[in-house]
């Protein structure tokens, strides 16, 4: 019961011209150091909300946040924003899709590593000008006592992606969040950035959200699994027990439109029929069910009106029988 993140029924609710969107919607999962947690799921499912929840950076007049966030204890749902802007950058640290909008074009690379490390630290600016150097080498930047004076234009995009990443690293956070890190990025940068991640954790032990729409980033980079669906989480699993044994309809659509590395080269992908559903007014019951194909399998009315638990720490939150999701998990997923 000592998670280092620990999140209990997390309620975000957003209040837009249209009306309230229930963006995350009674979500629970916990973190340990030294894991990394994939949370995979469609844009809209709530998984970069959550996070920038948990950092604080969503806006309070028209968010609404309820429940627990707990950082090594501490509760940061409600804490003043003095004492998150202590925990960010230095504790807890992000790394975003786009390193443009976390990098300012007008300052050099390397003072933009160098200032939070001497925020954070009381550093002189001779020793974070050091620091900076040696977060550009750790993440493999060449000649970094010279690219540190650089400005972000004159890196490539995954130089950026690697400049960002020794900024969020520079002070060792003990969590790291990264909101799809390597969308923008070409298949072999992509590989060189998550190995980084996984170096980086080594060495740091850093707890790390690694936040994807992609579970073939996961899974060769994650330890467990959280797949989430219109707010909600939909099935948790470690990584192995997620991909090799899925227990949620969504979780088979989203494996049947990875690309597979066998050599059924002509087999197209297939992506999940419809689209996530608005948040501004979900479905009832099992907010999957407007695109399930399996509610016919479900007793009555049940997909319709009665909304699925998902199991404490394996399963997936649907009404179908465990016989029945094993079975069909075999049949949906097919040996890649
Ligand atoms: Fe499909 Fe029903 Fe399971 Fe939801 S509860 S995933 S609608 S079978
Ligand atoms: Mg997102």
């Amino acid at each position: 019961d000592s998670a280092f993140l620990s999140v209990r029924d997390l309620y975000v609710r957003f209040s837009t011209e249209d009306g309230v969107v229930k963006a995350v919607d009674g979500l629970s999962f916990d973190l340990e150091r030294g894991r990394t947690l994939g949370i995979v799921g469609e844009s809209g499912s709530g998984k970069s909300v959550t996070n920038l929840t948990v950092l604080g950076l969503h806006d309070p007049r028209t968010t609404e946040v309820r429940g627990e966030i707990l950082l090594d204890g501490r509760e940061l749902t409600g804490a003043p924003e003095r004492a998150l802007e202590t925990l960010r950058g230095n504790t807890m640290a992000m790394i975003f899709q786009d390193p443009l909008t976390a990098l300012s074009p007008y300052y050099t690379v390397g003072r933009q590593i160098a200032e939070p490390f001497r925020k954070h630290t009381g550093a002189s600016k001779r020793e974070a000008r050091a620091r900076a150097v040696e977060m550009l080498q750790k993440v493999g930047i060449p000649n970094p006592a010279l690219r540190v004076d650089d400005y972000p234009h004159q890196f490539s995009g995954g130089m950026r992606q690697r400049a960002m990443i020794a900024m969020a690293l520079v002070c060792n956070p003990d969590l790291l969040i990264a909101d799809e890190p390597t969308t923008a990025l070409d298949v072999t940068v992509q590989a060189q950035i998550l190995d980084l991640l996984k170096d980086l954790q080594q060495e740091f032990g850093s707890a790390i959200i690694l936040i994807t729409h992609d579970l073939g980033v996961v899974a060769n980079t994650a330890d467990d699994l959280l797949v989430m669906y219109a707010g909600r989480a939909v099935e948790r699993g470690t990584v192995r027990e997620v991909l090799r044994a899925p227990r949620h309809p969504y979780t088979w659509g989203l494996l049947g439109s990875m690309p597979r590395l066998s050599s059924d080269v002509d087999e197209p992908l297939s992506p999940i029929p419809g689209t996530p559903p608005s948040l501004l007014s979900p479905p009832p019951g099992c907010p999957f069910h407007p695109r399930c194909a399996f509610t016919g399998e479900v007793d009555g009315d049940r997909c319709r009106t009665e909304r699925p638990v998902l199991p404490e720490r394996r399963g997936g939150a649907c009404h179908l029988t465990d016989e029945r999701k094993q079975t069909l998990s075999t049949e949906q997923i097919k040996p890649r």
